[in-house]
């Protein structure tokens, strides 16, 4: 499929040290992932969302699937990421 090799791609090019930083952070419980931002029409320069409105990862903690989401099939770092300890206060 062209979306799935697309999608590889840029999780190649994501920094090691990103990924490491935003699992811990995922541990520690205080991130939530909230929609996709993934625009999918960004190669013919439009704007299009898949409309997925909450991340759930596709595999075991610890794999590469769950990292990715479940509904939209996109990378955990195109999803809206709200931080409890930064900023949000209820
Ligand atoms: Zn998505």
């Amino acid at each position: 499929m062209e979306l799935d090799e697309y999608n590889k791609e840029e999780i190649i090019e994501m920094h090691p040290q990103m990924e490491a930083t935003a699992l811990r952070l995922a541990n520690s419980s205080e991130v939530k992932y909230k929609e996709c931002l993934k625009n999918h029409a960004v190669g013919i320069g439009g704007h299009a969302l898949d409309g997925c409105c909450g991340f759930m990862a596709a595999g075991e903690e610890g794999t590469l699937d769950a990292l990715k989401c479940a509904s939209c099939n996109c990378h955990r770092n195109f999803h809206l990421k709200e931080n409890k300890g930064e900023g949000f206060h209820y």
